[in-house]
């Protein structure tokens, strides 16, 4: 079982899931009923989490969520500050932290 996309924002999260089921790759959620829970739990670790059940279906499925990416006209965008590339998923920079200007 693989960690296949997680993010804070849960919707995205579902999308993603349903993009898999849909395709017939068998996945499951994490942190599920976490959302609602103490304070102990620290913010990451509440992020809804999609695992991919078979590995074999890992490749599969990290191409379904590209192409959903594509699809829905959100693309890549590089860093002002530092020229990277980040994925739509990241909103601050990976490499600088520099926040996304769009
Ligand atoms: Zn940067």
């Amino acid at each position: 079982m693989k960690l296949i996309y997680t993010h804070e924002n849960r919707l995205l999260v579902n999308n993603i899931q349903n993009i898999l089921e849909n395709a017939g790759v068998s996945v499951t959620l994490k942190n599920e009923y976490a959302g609602g829970a103490s304070g102990d739990l620290s913010f990451l670790s509440t992020w809804l989490e999609v695992w991919v059940l078979n590995d074999e279906d890992y490749d599969k499925a990290i191409d379904l969520i590209k192409t959903s990416f594509n699809s829905t006209s959100i693309s890549d965008w590089i860093c002002d500050n530092c020229s990277e590339a980040n994925t739509p998923s990241f909103e601050l920079c990976w490499n600088c932290q520099y926040e996304n200007a769009v």
